[in-house]
């Protein structure tokens, strides 16, 4: 008996895997023959999309924050070391007709946004020299479980650079972009992140030579090499629960149970909840 099972070898899958299989035995599922899931690299024949074989394309163009959360994780269980690190230039973004440059340092942040008067731009400064300061447990404390309009009241932020924030950096480190739901303190953490990338390589983005499949590609190997399984290909139909605890899932016609624990890591869209029945869910 295994004691963990993964249903979803995307990113998450693959990340959980690669975390929990350095102490368990660990098996992923996926319902596709390849991993990655939207963050797969593949050829143009693979996808289905055209029959070229002759070279490889992301599903979605991949770009991640530098010391965020995912390179935590690759440092953490080893997997940077299975692929190419690739710094990518920050991307200029276009407003009121014209391509802006993200700054970087202290005099192209007074010059740069010039829609954003002058008093603005001293307040965003304030607020990046707390956020340079400030330490992780006050982070959490304070701003975790408040929302980026608290924040930027705090800060007393304009109009324009409540727009800066919701749709530069938000839309950027969060999925959701909504300054009355989105985390503060999980902001920060990512503008901590952000200024160092900024301050060490000019830019706060990374991304994997060859496409982002080989980030997949590396967790697997790390998966593999700690004794971890991957079952492709396999797709769960239903996860069983005895008494509010997830224990078993059903495969190929067969359940499968898991010692310590199922992690479910599909898209919300993908799994269906059973209605009427407390003992399961179906995908
Ligand atoms: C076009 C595009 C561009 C993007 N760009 C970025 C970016 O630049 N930076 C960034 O950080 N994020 C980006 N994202 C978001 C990122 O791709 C996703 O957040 C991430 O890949 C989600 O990973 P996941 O493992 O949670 O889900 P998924 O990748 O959806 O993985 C879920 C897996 O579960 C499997 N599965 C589902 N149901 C079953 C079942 N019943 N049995 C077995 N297996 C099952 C699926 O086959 C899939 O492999 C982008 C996304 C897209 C689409």
């Amino acid at each position: 008996m295994v004691d963990i099972i993964i249903v979803g070898a995307g990113f998450t899958g693959l990340i959980a895997g690669a975390l929990l299989s350095r102490k368990y035995k660990v098996v992923i599922f996926d319902q596709n023959n390849f991993i990655g899931g939207r963050a797969a690299t593949r050829t143009p024949k693979e996808w289905g999309w055209t029959d070229r074989t002759d070279y490889s394309i992301d599903f979605g163009h991949h770009v991640f924050a530098m010391n965020n959360y995912l390179e935590l994780v690759l440092d953490l269980v080893g997997a940077k070391r299975y692929f190419n690190f690739k710094l990518v230039k920050m991307p200029y973004f276009y407003k009121n007709g014209k391509l802006h440059k993200p700054p970087v340092g202290i005099l192209e942040q007074l010059r740069a946004y010039p829609w954003i008067s002058f008093r603005a731009k001293l307040q965003l400064r304030k607020f990046l020299k707390y956020v340079k300061k400030v330490s992780f447990s006050e982070v959490i404390e304070k701003w975790a479980y408040r929302p980026l309009n608290d924040l930027y009241d705090e800060f007393d932020f304009d109009e324009n650079a409540r727009e800066l924030f919701t749709d530069g950096f938000s839309a950027g480190y969060q999925t959701l972009n909504d300054p009355t739901k989105n985390s503060a303190g999980d902001l920060i953490l990512c503008m901590k992140a952000y200024l160092k990338g900024i301050r060490k390589y000019k830019t706060t983005l990374f991304s994997a030579e060859g496409g982002v499949g080989k980030i997949a590609e590396a967790l697997a190997k790390v998966i593999h090499q700690n004794g971890g399984e991957m079952k492709l290909n396999t797709r769960v139909s239903q996860i069983i629960v005895k008494n509010n605890k997830a224990v078993a899932v059903k495969a190929e016609d067969k359940n499968l149970r898991g010692k310590k624990n199922i992690i479910c890591s599909t898209s919300v869209f993908s799994a269906r909840s059973n209605r009427g029945r407390q003992n399961s869910t179906r995908f």
